[in-house]
């Protein structure tokens, strides 16, 4: 992408991201990293809304200032997740509200409600909460940026990737689109979650159609584990499909048998 280009559009998402109310104030911040290795960014303490291409700051891949802009101090996370995904050129930030109270709420969005999000997204799992701007929440993250295009984070918000400016900003709509629709369904009793058959069907679409790798399938999400589909890599995340969100009932909690048995395995290692 050219860099005339790459500012333009990313004005264009500051703007939408704060018009839609997924920021106020100076929060969220977007980043696109350019063929050159260069990183153009929003600065720190800017309304996305009032955001302009003078006020664009250039850094290097380690964060360090290449004009006279200060980038966000949330820079760090866009480029943990650079550093992580070479296949990522960019990233958006934002404190979106229905996402945001998953977030709040301490939920991952995980459930196999909507089969486009399946086909297109996956799952977004949750990082446990680290103090903006710091080591913590780059540490909370790291494990989750690999197999993930969009994360949330505890207290905080949600962050979304892509292989441009226009695929984490489409990532971004998608994981807010579904957490509001699946606050929605719960206000009418709960969601009917797609079933192990379904969900199996579209995952092989999604790899036929080249939305998502196999890689995706080692994604944190618990419905996998009911599905014959293997992690090719054979690191999925081990998730604790926590049914709050389900009219089965609040606080149950629900696991797969291979769950529960990868659960007992690891009990058994951290008593000896
Ligand atoms: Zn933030």
């Amino acid at each position: 992408m050219d860099e005339a280009t790459a500012r333009r559009d990313l004005i264009r998402i500051c703007h939408l991201m704060y018009e839609r109310s997924y920021v106020v104030s100076s929060d969220g911040n977007v980043s696109v990293r350019l063929d050159d290795g260069r990183i153009l960014a929003t600065p720190t303490m800017t309304c996305k809304g009032r955001m302009a291409e003078e006020l664009i700051a250039i850094t290097d891949l380690e964060g360090r200032a290449l004009n006279d802009q200060r980038a966000s101090s949330e820079l760090a996370m866009h480029l943990l997740i650079y550093r992580e995904r070479p296949d990522v050129k960019s990233v958006c930030h934002a404190h979106p509200p229905h996402g945001t109270a998953f977030a709040v709420a301490g939920l991952p969005i995980d459930q196999p409600i909507l089969s486009e999000v399946i086909l297109t997204l996956g799952c977004v799992p949750l990082a446990e909460y680290g103090t903006p701007s710091t080591d913590e929440l780059s540490n909370a993250m790291r494990p989750l940026v690999k197999h993930h295009n969009a994360l949330l984070m505890a207290n905080h918000g949600a962050v979304a990737y892509g292989s441009d400016l226009w695929q984490a900003w489409d990532r971004l709509e998608t994981l807010e689109h579904t957490a509001k629709i699946a606050i929605l369904s719960r206000m009418l009793g709960g969601s009917r979650n797609l079933s192990a058959d379904a969900v199996e069907k579209l995952i092989n679409v999604r790899e036929a159609a080249g939305y998502l790798d196999p890689s995706a399938r080692c994604q944190a999400c618990g419905y996998l584990h009911e599905t014959s589909l293997t992690c090719p890599t054979g690191d999925r995340p081990i998730p604790l499909n926590i049914d709050t969100f389900s009219h089965n009932g609040v606080g149950k909690i629900s696991l797969s048998r291979e769950e529960l048995v990868e659960l007992l395995i690891q009990a058994l290692h951290t008593s000896h």
